[in-house]
């Protein structure tokens, strides 16, 4: 349950603010509910992908020490003004919000220096945020209460936090999954090796096998960024690239023109090398 919900009870008991009526003293109150308050947050996809609990800095609108308040003199606590009027249907009642406390039922009696006329001070405050894993750049998180406080007998806004998600250096996210582009020697690719990339949780070993196409893509699964409803985790895609060499020795460019018309050298896709487009359907079935 979050302050919305509590307070829209408040609302449901308080009812009969326009018009309703109420059911015993003070009915026709108006619980005041200071208003929200906005940050924005900075994450790494790291802090994204573990979860993490950020402090933050936050100016919030606080009761002022010292101030209090009285039941107000106008509506004597009920937030409400009854005005009679003469209509050409005889004599109507109409209740109005009481303009001296704005439904609120109370006034300010001390209000101490520095306070405004509502007994409020600024303060800063930190304020520790849990992030669950998983959010998305600019999902809103709540934090009830964390916002403004009303003055009185009213309850806080809230903190309303916006995730701003810092692009990472070597892996692009997109949605769950996470792409990484490795670049491999030609040797590499040909002889076979193993490679060690870094992801969002720790260090992956990769094997390069022998004969190894450029344009493939290595799916690790589950190495992506956790659901945020709890339903497992996205997948890291590997995009294999054999770099070619853009300037040779003497030695190596006699190598390789001696292997212009050598077999082994000839491409020659088997059907299980797919496509291009064959791979790109496969990663969104
Ligand atoms: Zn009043």
């Amino acid at each position: 349950m979050n302050m919305d919900d509590i307070f829209s009870q408040f609302g449901d008991i308080f009812g009969g603010f326009g018009g309703f009526g109420g059911f015993g003293g003070g009915q026709g109150r108006r619980v005041v509910k200071g208003s929200n308050l906005r940050v924005r947050v900075n994450l790494t996809l790291e802090e994204i992908c573990n979860g993490v609990d950020k402090k933050i800095k936050v100016k919030r609108k606080v009761l002022a020490p010292g101030a209090s308040f009285k039941t107000c003199p106008q509506c004597n606590g009920t937030g409400q003004v009854t005005r009679v009027t003469n209509t050409i249907l005889g004599r109507m009642q109409t209740s109005t919000v009481c303009p001296a406390c704005s439904g609120s039922g109370q006034v300010i009696d001390n209000r101490p220096k520095g306070a405004d006329e509502m007994g409020m001070i600024h303060k800063e405050e930190t304020v520790k945020i849990p992030i669950p894993a998983g959010v998305v750049d600019d999902m809103q998180l709540k934090v009830s209460g964390k916002g403004n406080e009303a003055p009185g007998n009213g309850i806080s806004g809230d903190l309303l936090v916006v995730i701003n998600e810092v692009p990472h250096k070597k892996l692009q996210r997109e949605g769950d999954n996470l792409h990484y582009e490795l670049y491999v020697s030609i040797s590499d690719a040909i002889l076979g090796s193993s490679k060690e990339i870094e992801t969002v949780s720790g260090k992956v070993r990769i094997k390069i096998e022998a004969g190894m196409q450029s344009g493939k893509i290595l799916r690790l699964r589950n190495k992506g960024i956790p659901s945020i409803n709890g339903y497992g985790s996205g997948d890291l895609l590997v995009h294999v690239n054999v770099w070619t060499p853009k300037t040779l020795d003497k030695k190596q460019k006699q190598f390789f023109e001696s292997m212009i018309d050598n077999e082994h050298f000839k491409p020659k896709p088997e059907n299980s090398e797919k496509s291009f487009f064959d791979r790109v359907k496969d990663m969104f079935s």
